[in-house]
């Protein structure tokens, strides 16, 4: 038997010309999305899955990570402070689950502002109600919104990406577009626009779930342990790429036979108690697959710097303290001009990933990489090198985005 046939060409139908298309619809492509759509562009959102999200809830992740510094300031705003205010679940009626948590009073209006400094800007959501609540939010902004529908490959033209190739049920066609913006999580257009990219294989087996013992909700944190700086080193294995076709089932597969070993646990732990699973994770959940290796290297050395082209803000966290700047560098693309990375595949060695990935971060580069996108075709020609920073800064700004130079430097005051 042959071991590679050649596929024939053909000709595919155009089916749509847009100002940005966004692949991938987790946190960061919601927040491109939306971004890009508020500034005036003509946007489309793929996702291969049918809800938004990502592992934000077809992953069950339901942590929104802090806002904050942990020293009691906010240094993130923008899309990542609405996104987390539509998570939480408003004011409690009757008995809310305990693994559902709302903003935590001191950072209301008018909240203790010195408390800030002992509680984090966090909250713990509903993944149901929240990607119910982001498809609303894409919807009515105008996105055109195509779920069940790949990403699978792309034509170039001038250098630039043109055309996105994707599959969906009625079958292969092309979008043309001015800018394109990865958020797939595992860099797929980077990749196969010819970037550099970098794949870790220190995935471990987990996969968050939630449980009902006695009709208490309860969320399970199934997970080995894996190492932050994602390398092996400290893992439980198996270890998994995430870019590898057969080892993504064989994650999940692997996964699950964990989570009815943790259900086994549980009935034996609590007998005589009902458990019952109500929703295991519906996407294989991978931490770090493959990312872009970009213009500039987010790494912890780059803690407390500030770059002259800043898009965002971080704090750190697993600790109070840290504060990162995001520069557009770490999103662009090298080699192509009108395309950008957002969320867990923007450009971060080992040493930064782990705060990158967090939702919010995702956030930020997604707001970012949208807003940079659509002000890119507008005004640059597409090309987001010839779109003045100060430009993109000044529209982020206006659009809540922190980017105070000060907020960067170690030592913030506390409540400040
Ligand atoms: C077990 C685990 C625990 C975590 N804990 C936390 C936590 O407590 N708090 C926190 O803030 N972060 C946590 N994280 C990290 C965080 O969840 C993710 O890094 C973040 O949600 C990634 O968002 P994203 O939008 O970049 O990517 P994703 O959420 O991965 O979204 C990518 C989207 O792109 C789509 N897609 C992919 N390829 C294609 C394609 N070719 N065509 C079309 N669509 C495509 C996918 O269907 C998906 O919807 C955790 C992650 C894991 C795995």
């Amino acid at each position: 038997m042959s071991m590679s046939i050649l596929e024939p060409s053909r000709e595919l139908p155009v089916q749509g010309a847009f100002d940005v298309i966004v692949a991938g619809g987790g946190i960061a492509g919601v927040t491109a999305a939306v971004a890009a759509a508020r500034n005036s562009a003509k946007v489309c959102l793929l996702d291969k899955q049918s809800a938004l999200g990502g592992l934000a809830t077809l992953g069950n992740v339901t942590t929104w990570l802090p806002l904050c510094d942990g020293m009691g300031r906010q240094v993130i705003g923008g899309m990542g402070e609405e996104l987390l205010k539509l998570s939480a679940t408003g004011p409690r009626r009757g008995r809310t689950p305990a693994c559902f948590r709302d903003i935590p009073p001191c950072w209301l209006p008018g909240g203790d502002v010195k408390e800030r400094a002992n509680t984090r800007y966090l909250t713990e959501f509903n993944p149901a109600s929240y990607m119910l609540a982001l498809e609303k939010l894409v919807v009515d902004s105008g996105v055109r919104l195509m779920y069940d529908t790949r990403f699978c490959a792309l034509r170039r033209e001038a250098g630039r990406v043109s055309h996105l190739i994707v599959e969906n049920k009625s079958g292969r066609f092309a979008l043309a577009c001015g800018a394109v913006v990865d958020a797939t999580g595992d860099a797929d257009v980077c990749f196969l626009a010819g970037e550099d990219t970098e794949s870790l294989d220190s995935n471990v087996l987990c996969g968050w779930f939630y449980t009902l013992r006695n009709g208490e909700l309860e969320i399970q944190y199934l997970s080995n342990s894996f190492c932050p700086r994602a390398t092996r080193a400290g893992g439980t294995g198996p270890f998994f790429r995430g870019d590898d076709g057969g080892q993504v089932t064989d994650q999940i597969l692997k996964t699950r036979d964990l989570v009815r070993a943790r259900l086994s646990g549980l009935r034996a732990q609590h007998p005589g108690e009902d458990v019952q699973i109500i929703l295991p994770a519906t996407m294989a959940c991978f931490r770090m697959t493959r990312r872009l290796v970009g213009r500039h290297t987010l790494c912890e050395e780059h803690m407390h710097q500030w770059f002259d082209d800043a898009v965002g803000l971080a704090g750190d966290w697993r600790k109070a303290g840290p504060v990162y700047a995001l520069p557009l560098r770490s999103l662009r693309a090298v080699r192509t001009p009108n395309l950008l990375a957002a969320g867990r595949c923007i450009s971060a060695d080992t040493t930064a990933w782990d705060m990158t990935r967090a939702i919010p971060v995702c956030a930020v580069s997604g707001e970012a990489a949208g807003t940079a996108a659509a002000l890119a075709v507008r005004h640059a020609g597409s090309d987001v090198d010839a779109l003045p920073i100060r430009v993109l800064q000044r529209q982020l700004e206006s659009q809540g985005v922190l980017l105070d130079p000060s907020l960067v430097k170690p030592g913030g005051k506390p409540g400040g």
